[in-house]
């Protein structure tokens, strides 16, 4: 259907920094196993669309590529005619970097096979499978990845930006699970990356992987999972102040076991203070941990209690994943909720412009959130991440959400370290970029060098080529 669409339309109209003939592109598409989409196909309106509906480009070619050999045709054709190229896994980026105006998107969603071998707890996929699709699988077996609980979110992305989630206090992040990669680097070659082959690259895709090449299978070491207690703790948005107080006092004290994440979040009507928990060690010991904040304040709904993992991941986490949203952030770290912090945010979530405004607090702790971890991950901190969150439909609500944010994050500057995730980054400048990776940056702009020394992966959180 693509390669008909392709062969009717009767002039060149591609754009990048040449311009290519029709025929180019009917041979490109025709070398794939998988397909070629272009304005004017039925299915390009949807093909470019991405998570972030306040992202609104237009690639110029979309190749939903089959295999490792059409990611190897597609980056020579991209290369051969100077096209700006995106990779396409989940497409959940905040930033909109799965598609880019005028150019090539390497789309990988088609890509999905997957091999699991439950009794050395490793499992290969390929990246286009997507979170829901990796918990399902993992669990059959009782076994699991640290990542984050959006099920439609890219595997890829999470874990090759780092990969948060509830397991994360236990486990570490999800790239610290990488074991092994196939990357098809900017010279087209199909490169293996583990503790023995290319171990800088191992090293940068574990962390910074969308800068170093497109990655078209990843193995995990699978950890055991079965249930965890977890739940919500629901509060009037007017209590938050009392609350917030109290984990000021509390976080820093819970075992690894606990994974605490407070936001403030739509509650049909308003909006209120949600505390969420997931404990994956023995449920007694969680029961013993949970008990003061279970009885501090009377919540108007605890739904704490024991589930399977799958279900947990499933449960959601108030954001929303999925429709015609857009959406802008800002995100941060501080060390100590002391008593500025939770002033600036009463203050920021009372002048909410719409209830899907607010604000989302992880406290990050344990063995995995501090010290020297050997890969690119350059935001093992102990202490407050947050993100700042606004989502609207209608454009006319879009300046005054977005303001709110802007404003609420020069408030919460000054009180925060500067260190960063950089899956949480929007467009926000080299800067922002260098923060997210601290004292890794500059070993990772030599491995650049080497990899992708013209910066052909670059509609990324970009990490320059030293010179
Ligand atoms: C609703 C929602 C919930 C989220 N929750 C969490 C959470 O709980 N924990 C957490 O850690 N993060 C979370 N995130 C952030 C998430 O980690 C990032 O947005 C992530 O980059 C998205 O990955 P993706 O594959 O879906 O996106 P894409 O937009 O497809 O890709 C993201 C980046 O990865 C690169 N990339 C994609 N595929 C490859 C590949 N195969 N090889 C090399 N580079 C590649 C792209 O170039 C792009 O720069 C959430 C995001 C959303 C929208």
């Amino acid at each position: 259907m693509a390669k008909q669409t392709i062969a009717n339309r009767t002039k060149t109209a591609v754009g990048g920094a040449e311009r290519i003939d029709l025929r180019s592109i009917r041979n490109f598409a025709a070398s794939l196993s998988g397909d070629v989409i272009v304005p004017g196909d039925h299915r390009y309106s949807q093909a470019r669309r991405v998570w972030n509906h306040a992202v609104n480009v237009h690639p110029a070619i979309i190749a939903r590529c089959a295999n490792t050999q059409d990611v190897v045709r597609t980056v020579e054709f991209a290369r051969r005619y100077g096209l700006l190229t995106a990779l396409r896994s989940g497409g959940h980026s905040f930033a909109g970097h799965a598609v880019c105006e005028g150019g090539m998107v390497i789309d990988l969603s088609s890509m999905k096979r997957s091999w699991i071998d439950p009794l050395r707890k490793f499992i290969t996929i390929e990246t286009g499978v997507i979170a829901g699709e990796l918990d399902c699988l993992t669990q059959a077996f009782k076994l699991a990845i640290p990542l984050g609980s959006c099920p439609s979110v890219g595997v890829a992305g999470y874990s090759l930006g780092g990969g948060e989630g509830s397991l994360t206090p236990n486990f570490g992040y999800g790239c610290d699970s990488i074991t092994r990669l196939e990357v098809v680097t900017a010279d087209s070659r199909v490169q293996v990356a583990s503790a023995q082959e290319n171990t800088d690259l191992f090293w940068a895709m574990r962390g910074a992987g969308a800068n170093f090449g497109v990655a078209t299978s990843i193995e995990f070491q699978l950890h055991p999972v079965e249930t965890v207690l977890s739940g919500h703790l629901k509060y009037p948005l007017r209590q938050a102040k009392r609350i917030l107080r109290f984990l000021a006092e509390y976080a820093p004290a819970i075992p690894n076991e606990l994974f605490l994440i407070a936001a403030v979040l739509p509650y049909p009507g308003d909006r209120m203070l949600d505390v969420a928990v997931v404990w994956s060690g023995k449920e007694k010991a969680g029961e013993r941990v949970l008990r003061p904040l279970r009885t501090f304040l009377k919540p108007f709904e605890d739904s704490i209690k024991v589930n399977p993992y799958l279900e947990e991941q499933r449960s959601g986490t108030g954001t929303p994943a999925e429709g015609d949203y857009s959406s802008h952030r800002k995100s941060g770290h501080f060390d100590q909720l002391t008593a500025d912090v939770i002033d600036v945010i009463a203050d920021y979530t009372h002048s909410a412009p719409s209830e899907a405004s607010g604000i989302s607090i992880i406290y990050w702790h344990g063995p995995w959130c501090s010290g020297s971890h050997d890969n690119a991950f350059g935001f093992r901190r102990t202490g407050f991440e947050y993100w700042i969150h606004t989502y609207w439909k209608k454009s006319g609500e879009r300046k005054r959400s977005w303001e709110w944010v802007e404003q609420f994050y020069a408030a919460m500057k000054p009180l925060s370290t500067g260190a960063v995730y950089v899956n949480g980054l929007e467009d926000e400048g080299d800067e922002r970029v260098v923060s997210s990776y601290g004292s890794k940056y500059a070993r990772l702009t030599g491995i650049k060098r080497e990899y992708d020394p013209d910066n052909f992966f670059r509609v990324n959180q970009n990490i320059k080529p030293a010179p």
